[in-house]
């Protein structure tokens, strides 16, 4: 007899651990790891899993189930895939069903997926072009039918002499006069013939394959470097300057990566960033390009997962460009990962779990290839900058800009002073006025930065100071002036402009501080005759509005640009000479031990988008603090002492990288329970971490959607593995859990939080 099989499976759950399954014997033979199977869960749910192990050991509970379905005859799930979520549930503290809701495009993970069908149309065999001619002769006595055929000849390239010869049969229709039965005459008569295919709904960019560009020799020296790091460490950090033209070294290194046949992952922190790389691979790359961000649809997905594991039919995807969750392609021959801006903060997933930081997991789903990793920035992160001068990773530097052009020119200007001498225009310095002046009277271009959306980021009663706040959220009401609306910026809660003060009736209530759509307002009347946009969440909604801005802006449609942090990275235009910080003061007073070296990286990104191409730029940087050390460094492009100081003060203080953190987000309806479990909660990891633990405390933003939150924050020593501190967190919480009235009690793990 043979012996009874078992599957341990991953559901799509926030519970820990796997579930354990019998195999029916008909699937005995073929039931496979990474396979999707369909099991019936609780009283009458069914879920689809993945296989983990299939094994003979019998569990201990007494009611073990069967699996009901097979739905896949492949893995869809390949090994590597798995111990990269296998690692990332353990570093992040999250189960491996959270891992897998995260990893896997909607229609995989509910149920079986088939690509979609269309009709293709090409001619039915290899006709000369004299027989051709005399086909298209022929028809002249059934126009319709030979029109038909001559859009076909068109559409397909024939006509050209670049025969493609398939066209698909919608825009065949579609672009002729003729009807479907003129088509299916040709096809009966044999000229034509029809077949299927599964839909592409990616857009393609030309085939180019353009050769790459010759290094220059501070690029050739920098790529030499990697190459020969790349011998002995698997990361090397690329620290090269705005401009410096790291985006063309990393195309010589992915053209090696191609050749040999491996697959390159290139990732950049948001999707804004992508349209103009996006351009700039394609033409060096075609066809086999795939780019993954968060706005494609579900089916987009969907096509590119089968592209990267490389079972789609009409074609393969070699190199994919992507966000962060392009971790979790089912790669299969990893050769290199390169990680763009590396340094940047929205490769960390805060909600929900898993809270990952996806440079972080890359380096991890590379070591799993082999593969090597490259990270790139012009400001590292103080982490892996520490990590180079230690020798963990491998270091290059790119110390000039391409063409040798210089880094722009960077102007303080003193807002308190400009207030006081009444020199300001509206939010405007005398030195943003000039420059923009200049830049203008030249027909070039400018780009302004302000963190904050919105119009006003809160209104004042001028009597008394109150202020309106969101009824769910502890955080005040931001004005939007488009919509006249008081918006929640965290919960999207709005509500109109209140006539008068809530609190003594009075009927002068103010705007306060500004956000880009005050901005603009105000950009569009001290020059009325510059063309001006606004890139920000708000102008950004639908899905063509990020390229729609940035073509504009390439095209010199617009002159005058203003946008928050998506403005900052990445952006390379060629006419783009002044670069304008409204309030460089709000980022450098942001209450985190990172708030520092952010502002630096955000001034100095965008600082970096002044000037590229032909003649030095000119930023001019607005602040009530121009002695502020940060500041000082930025105005000499200081990188290496921004690192110094920012090592000293985490060394002292026992920050990252001299520690690790591990945050924990306790959250619940009723304030006094809150406090309560947290308390509980912090003195219990007191006992277990002694002084490591901070807190409990209320957070910045205490409350949010009716949720009052406290946090605990606790620093693990470096030199220490954190698997063991992880697991005394863990059973403390799952103690804390089990207290009387815990239940709507919500705890989240966030495993280096920032
Ligand atoms: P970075 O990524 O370091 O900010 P980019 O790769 O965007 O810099 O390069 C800056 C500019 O210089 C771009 O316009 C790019 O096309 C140009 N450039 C960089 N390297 C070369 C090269 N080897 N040949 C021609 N143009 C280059
Ligand atoms: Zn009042
Ligand atoms: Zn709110």
């Amino acid at each position: 007899m043979t012996k009874t099989l078992y599957a341990d499976i991953i559901l799509p759950l926030a519970v820990r651990g796997r579930f354990t399954y019998e195999v029916p014997e008909r699937f005995a033979g073929i039931l496979n790891q990474g396979m999707r199977v369909s099991v019936p869960f609780g009283y009458n749910r069914h879920y689809t899993g993945i296989v983990c192990t299939v094994h003979n050991i019998r569990p201990s509970f007494s009611k073990v189930r069967e699996i009901k379905d097979l739905i896949d005859t492949s893995p869809s799930v390949n090994d590597f895939q798995l111990k990269l979520w296998i690692w990332i549930s353990e570093y992040y503290m999250c189960s491996e069903g959270e891992v897998m809701k995260a990893a896997l495009p909607l229609e995989i993970s509910q149920n079986s997926f088939k690509a979609k069908q269309e009709t293709c149309i090409m001619l039915a065999r290899n006709f000369s072009d004299a027989e051709l001619n005399k086909i298209l002769d022929n028809l002249r006595k059934a126009p319709r039918q030979q029109e038909l055929l001559m859009t076909y000849l068109s559409l397909s390239g024939y006509a050209t002499g670049t025969p493609g010869l398939i066209v698909r049969k919608g825009i065949l229709l579609s672009q002729s006069q003729s009807a479907p039965n003129s088509l299916d005459i040709l096809i009966s008569k044999g000229i034509l013939s029809a077949y299927s295919q599964p839909v592409s709904r990616i857009v393609k960019g030309g085939m180019t394959n353009e050769h790459v560009r010759t290094l220059s020799e501070a690029q050739s020296a920098a790529y030499d470097s990697i190459n020969h790091q790349l011998k002995e460490k698997d990361i090397v950090l690329l620290h090269g300057v705005t401009s410096s033209g790291k985006t063309e070294i990393y195309i010589h290194l992915i053209e090696e990566q191609l050749k040999k046949g491996k697959q390159v992952l290139y990732m950049l922190p948001e999707i804004a960033l992508t349209t103009q790389i996006i351009e700039r691979l394609r033409f060096h790359f075609g066809d086999q390009t795939g780019v993954y961000h968060s706005r494609l649809s579900d089916p987009e997905r969907v096509e590119i997962w089968r592209k990267v594991a490389g079972d789609d039919p009409s074609g393969s995807f070699r190199l994919i460009l992507g966000v962060r969750s392009s971790i979790f392609l089912p790669f299969n021959s990893l050769g290199l990962v390169i990680v763009d801006e590396e340094h940047d903060g929205s490769y960390k997933q805060h909600d929900p779990a898993p809270r990952y930081h996806a440079r972080d997991s890359a380096i991890m789903l590379a070591a799993l290839h082999n593969a090597k990793t490259i990270l790139g920035s012009a400001s590292p992160s103080i982490e892996s900058y520490n990590n180079a001068v230690t020798g963990k990773y491998g270091l290059a530097h790119l110390k000039e800009r391409y063409g040798l052009i210089k880094l722009p020119e960077i102007i303080l200007a003193n807002t308190r002073e400009a207030y006081k001498r009444k020199l300001m225009v509206s939010h405007f310095t005398p030195e943003l006025l000039n420059a923009m002046d200049n830049a203008l009277g030249k027909e070039e271009q400018i780009i302004l930065f302000q963190n904050r959306r919105g119009f006003s980021p809160y209104i004042e009663c001028s009597e008394c100071g109150w202020i309106p706040v969101c009824i769910q959220c502890a955080v005040n009401l931001t004005y939007h002036k488009s919509i006249n609306r008081m918006v929640c910026h965290y919960c999207g809660y709005n509500t109109g402009m209140p006539s008068k003060c809530g609190n003594c009736s009075s009927t002068g209530m103010v705007t306060r501080g500004f956000g880009t759509e005050k901005i603009e307002d105000e950009i569009k009347i001290v020059f009325p005759s510059a063309r001006v946009a606004r890139m920000d969440q708000d102008t950004t909604r639908s899905r063509n509005s990020f390229n729609r801005i940035i073509k504009a802006f390439e095209e010199r449609r617009i002159d005058i640009l203003i946008g928050t942090q998506m403005i900052s990275k990445g952006l390379d235009f060629e006419n783009l000479t002044v670069v304008g910080v409204l309030n460089a003061d709000n980022l450098l007073n942001y209450p985190d031990f990172r708030a520092h070296e952010r502002s630096f990286q955000m001034l100095e990104q965008v600082s970096g988008r002044a000037g590229r191409r032909s003649k030095q730029g000119r930023v001019v940087i607005q602040t009530s603090d121009p002695a502020n050390r940060i500041i000082r460094l930025v105005l000499r492009h200081d990188f290496e002492g921004m690192f110094r100081l920012q090592t000293e003060e985490r060394k002292s203080f026992n920050y990252p990288p001299f520690s690790r953190m591990v945050r924990i987000n306790i959250k619940h309806k009723d304030r006094g329970l809150l406090n309560q479990y947290a308390e509980n909660l912090g003195n219990d990891l007191k006992q277990l971490f002694g002084k490591r633990v901070l807190g409990p405390e209320s957070p910045v933003i205490s409350q949010l959607q009716q949720w009052y939150i406290k946090t605990i924050l606790i620093k693990i020593e470096r030199e220490k593995p954190p698997a063991k501190a992880k697991q005394l967190i863990s059973e403390a919480i799952e103690r804390i859990e089990k207290e009387k009235g815990a239940s709507s009690l919500r705890i989240a793990v966030d495993v280096d939080p920032y």
